[in-house]
C-alpha cells in the first residue's frame, strides 16, 4: 500500500527553479494549487507582469489530495447556505458551480488537456430517516432552479433515499492544472516560500528567505492564509480532514456522496475505486486513528484492499460560501471552498483576474470575503478556545516513543522510531500551537490550523511556512 494520493503517484512532479533574485511585478500569485494556477491561466493574455511562487511543487497539496469530482450536488452545502442566507443566495451559489463546471469542460476542450475527464451522473444519498425530508426539500429547490433529479437505487452503499443529477464530471486534478500551465508565458518559481508581506505606500513587498518581490497586487492562493489579523480567518472558518483510499476493483463508472457526516464519497478512476469515509474537524479531539480504522473497516466490508491511502484537509466557512475577492486595497484571496474547491477554485481564478483587469463579474458580491454573516460569534469563540488551548496547554501525545524536552531553552519533541531519534521544535511556527504526532502518516500535525511537518520537521502543509527541524 502506498501512502500517497493516486493523483500524485500517476504524474511526474514539475521542476521549476527556485526564485534566485529580487523581482518587481504587477501581480504576485502565492500558491500553485487550483486557485493560483487558474488565476495565472486567466491572466495569460493580459499585458500584466505576473509571477507565481509555490512553496513545494505545483498541485501537490490539497488539490492533489482531493477526489477529483466536478459536481454541483455538494452534500448538504446548499442547505447550509439556504439556512445561513436564503434561497436566492443559494441559487446564485448553485449557478456559480454549474458555470464553473461548464468553464472547466470548455477549457479542457480548448486547451486540449488530457486529464481523464469523464461525464458521469452524480448521486447523493442518505441512510438516516430524519434526512429524507431534508433531501426531498433539496430536490424541490434543485427542480425550482431548473435541475432535473432522478430517484435511484445503488447497492454500493446502504441508503434510504438516493437521487442523481446529470452534467457532472470526474477528472484527474493534477493533470488538469498541468494542462493549464502548458502555454503560459509567465515565470513560475517552485520551492519558494513567502514568509512575510508588508504594505508600503501603493505596493506590497513579499519576502522569501533571501529575496524580495515588489508587487502592485498580491493574490493569496495559499489555501489557508498564513497571516491572521485583521482578516480573522481562524475565527471565520474551521478545518475538515478525511482519509481516502484507492483500491483496484472492477466497478462501473460512479460518483456518489452522502448528504451529511459521516461523509462517504465514492468515485471510479480507471480500474480503481476511490473511497473517502468520515470527516472530522481539526481540533484537540483528533480522530485520525478512528477515522482511518473506520475507512479500513468499510473497505473490508466491500472486500477490497487499499492500494493507496492518503488524507486531505479543506477549509470550511461559517456560512458555506467561499471567500473570494479583495481583503485589502490590492490584496486578493481565494479560499474556504468547503471541500468543493475544484469548481470554486477555477471560477475563483476568473473572478480574481476580472478584478485585476477591472472587468465586471457577476459573482464578486456573492463571494465577497468581507461579507456579513461569515463571522458568527459562537464559531469565533469555539475556534478561539481551541487555538488558545492548543497554544497554552498543547495536547500531549501519550506515545512511548515520544519524549518532551528542552534544548537551548526551547521546547522540543524527540521521536524515537527504533532506528534513530528525530528532534523537532514543539510549537507550530504559524501561531504557536503545540504539535501532535500523527501515528498513521508519521507526521507532526498542528491541531489548530492544519499545518503539517514530516518526521524531521520539514513543512509539508501550510499555513506554516517554516520548518521545525531542531538546529
Ligand atoms: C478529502 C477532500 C476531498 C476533496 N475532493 C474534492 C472534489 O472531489 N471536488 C472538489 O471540487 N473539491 C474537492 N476538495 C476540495 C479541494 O481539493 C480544495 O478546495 C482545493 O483543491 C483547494 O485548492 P487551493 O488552490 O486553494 O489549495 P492548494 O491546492 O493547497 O494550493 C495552495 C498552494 O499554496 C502553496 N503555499 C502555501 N503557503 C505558501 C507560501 N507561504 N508561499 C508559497 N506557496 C505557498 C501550497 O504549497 C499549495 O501548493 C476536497 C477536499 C478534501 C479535504
Amino acid at each position: 500500500m502506498k501512502e500517497i494520493s493516486i493523483w500524485k503517484d500517476t504524474v511526474n512532479e514539475t521542476n521549476y527553479q527556485k526564485l534566485n533574485e529580487d523581482k518587481k511585478v504587477d501581480v504576485l500569485i502565492i500558491g500553485g494549487g487550483i486557485t493560483g494556477i487558474s488565476t495565472l491561466y486567466n491572466l495569460k493574455d493580459s499585458n500584466l507582469k505576473v509571477i507565481l511562487v509555490e512553496q513545494n511543487r505545483l498541485g501537490m497539496s490539497v488539490t492533489g489530495n482531493s477526489t477529483g469530482k466536478l459536481s454541483y450536488l455538494q452534500n448538504d452545502l446548499l442547505d447550509k447556505i439556504r439556512k445561513c442566507h436564503n434561497d436566492e443566495i443559494a441559487s446564485k451559489y448553485l449557478k456559480s458551480q454549474r458555470h464553473a463546471i461548464r468553464m472547466i469542460k470548455d477549457t479542457i476542450k480548448k486547451e486540449n488537456i488530457d486529464c481523464d475527464l469523464e461525464k458521469v451522473d452524480s448521486y447523493l444519498y442518505t441512510n438516516k430517516d430524519n434526512e429524507i425530508k431534508k433531501m426531498e426539500d433539496l430536490v424541490k429547490f434543485l427542480n425550482n432552479n431548473g435541475i432535473e433529479t432522478k430517484n435511484i437505487n445503488n447497492d454500493i452503499v446502504d441508503s434510504k433515499y438516493m437521487i442523481s443529477v446529470s452534467d457532472t464530471y470526474l477528472f484527474h486534478p493534477i493533470k488538469f492544472i498541468y494542462g493549464l500551465i502548458k502555454n503560459i508565458k509567465f515565470p513560475i518559481y517552485e520551492q519558494t516560500s513567502i514568509k512575510n508581506i508588508t504594505k508600503e505606500e501603493d505596493y506590497y513587498i513579499a519576502y522569501t528567505d533571501k529575496y524580495k518581490i515588489k508587487a502592485q497586487w498580491i493574490v493569496m492562493a495559499s489555501h489557508y492564509p498564513y497571516f491572521n489579523l485583521p482578516y480573522l480567518f481562524p475565527i471565520k472558518s474551521s478545518l475538515e480532514k478525511s482519509y481516502l483510499s484507492a483500491s483496484k476493483k472492477d466497478i462501473d463508472k460512479i460518483s456518489l456522496i452522502s448528504y451529511s457526516n459521516p461523509f462517504i464519497s465514492i468515485r471510479s478512476y480507471k480500474d480503481y475505486l476511490i473511497y473517502l469515509s468520515n470527516s472530522h474537524t481539526i481540533n484537540k479531539d483528533t480522530f485520525d486513528l478512528e477515522n482511518y480504522q473506520e475507512l479500513m473497516r468499510k473497505l473490508n466490508v466491500l472486500d477490497v484492499a487499499p492500494d493507496y491511502v492518503w488524507s486531505n484537509i479543506d477549509i470550511i466557512t461559517n456560512d458555506g460560501i467561499p471567500y473570494i475577492g479583495k481583503i485589502d486595497d490590492k490584496l486578493l484571496i481565494g479560499t474556504g471552498y468547503n471541500t468543493w474547491g475544484l469548481a470554486s477554485g477555477f471560477i475563483c481564478g476568473k473572478i480574481l483576474s476580472d478584478i485585476l483587469l477591472d472587468k465586471e463579474n457577476s459573482y464578486i458580491e456573492l463571494f465577497n470575503p468581507k461579507r456579513k454573516g461569515s463571522l458568527t460569534i459562537l464559531s469565533g469563540i469555539k475556534d478561539a478556545i481551541n487555538s488558545v488551548d492548543g497554544y497554552i496547554k498543547g495536547y500531549l501525545d501519550k506515545n512511548d516513543n515520544i519524549l518532551y524536552d528542552k534544548k537551548d531553552g526551547k521546547d522540543v519533541i524527540i521521536y524515537d522510531d527504533g532506528k534513530e531519534k528525530h528532534i523537532v521544535y514543539q510549537h507550530c511556527p504559524h501561531l504557536g500551537c503545540k504539535l501532535l504526532f500523527n501515528e498513521i502518516e508519521k507526521t507532526w500535525d498542528c491541531p489548530c490550523h492544519g499545518s503539517r511537518f514530516d518526521l524531521d520537521g520539514k513543512c509539508i502543509s501550510a499555513p506554516a511556512n517554516k520548518d521545525i527541524t531542531y538546529k
